[in-house]
């Protein structure tokens, strides 16, 4: 064996898996994706959600529009080509996390299946786990959170998801949250029972 060839047997032999980090933790990296129109309450599920985890003890991480679009995004804007490299980036860097064992919930329209299905690709089907948080439109416009659905109503936003631009609801493999004439609470602790069995290690 030459030295070199040695050296790099001996880094990849120390290297540390995703196993031994989830043991390390005493839980299992997974990937929770939130879908659903702007105002359908995803970033107030996934507050919600990850006070309740760590108060349980299981490290999270919580990718956003803000904390993405401001950083590994910030040169791109909402193109569709755009979007989708968005999107890319999004599941490399939620890889990396899970992959540490952590779990992470990511909040974001992800407004098409195409795009949805380009992060379970590189996520993996196994750990990828979506969310529909499924809110009618005309509930998410008598919100109006951010004042966004005036503006696109006004034209001053185009493109905006479920105005101007389609929002696709998914048809398979997903947990559905309802938000409507339910509470936080109820929302939350729906979504917390469908997925604390995927992150619990035994
Ligand atoms: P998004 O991140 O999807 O744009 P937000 O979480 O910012 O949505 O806004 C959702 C709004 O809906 C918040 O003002 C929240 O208080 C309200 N809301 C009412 N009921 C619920 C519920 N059951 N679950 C989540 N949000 C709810």
């Amino acid at each position: 064996m030459k030295s070199e060839d040695r050296n790099l047997h001996t880094v990849f032999d120390e290297l540390l898996n995703r196993k031994d980090k989830e043991k390390l933790l005493s839980q299992r990296g997974i990937v929770i994706w939130l879908t659903g129109l702007s105002g359908s309450g995803k970033t107030t599920i996934a507050n919600h959600l990850e006070r309740r985890l760590n108060s349980e003890g299981i490290i999270t991480k919580l990718l956003d529009g803000d904390n993405i679009r401001t950083g590994v995004g910030n040169n791109l804007g909402f193109s569709t080509e755009d979007r989708a490299e968005n999107i890319r980036r999004i599941a490399e860097v939620a890889k990396l996390f899970m992959n540490t064992g952590i779990v992470t919930i990511c909040s974001f329209i992800s407004p098409t299946k195409e795009i949805r299905a380009k992060a379970r690709a590189i996520i993996g089907t196994a750990d990828f786990h979506e969310v529909f948080i499924n809110t009618p439109l005309e509930i998410c416009e008598k919100r109006d959170v951010k004042g966004l659905y005036q503006k696109a109503r006004a034209g001053e936003i185009t493109n905006f998801t479920g105005i101007g631009a389609p929002y696709e609801n998914p048809d398979n493999d997903y947990i559905e949250i309802v938000t409507n004439n339910k509470t936080i609470d109820d929302s939350v602790t729906s979504l917390y029972q469908q997925i604390i069995k995927k992150i619990k290690w035994s």
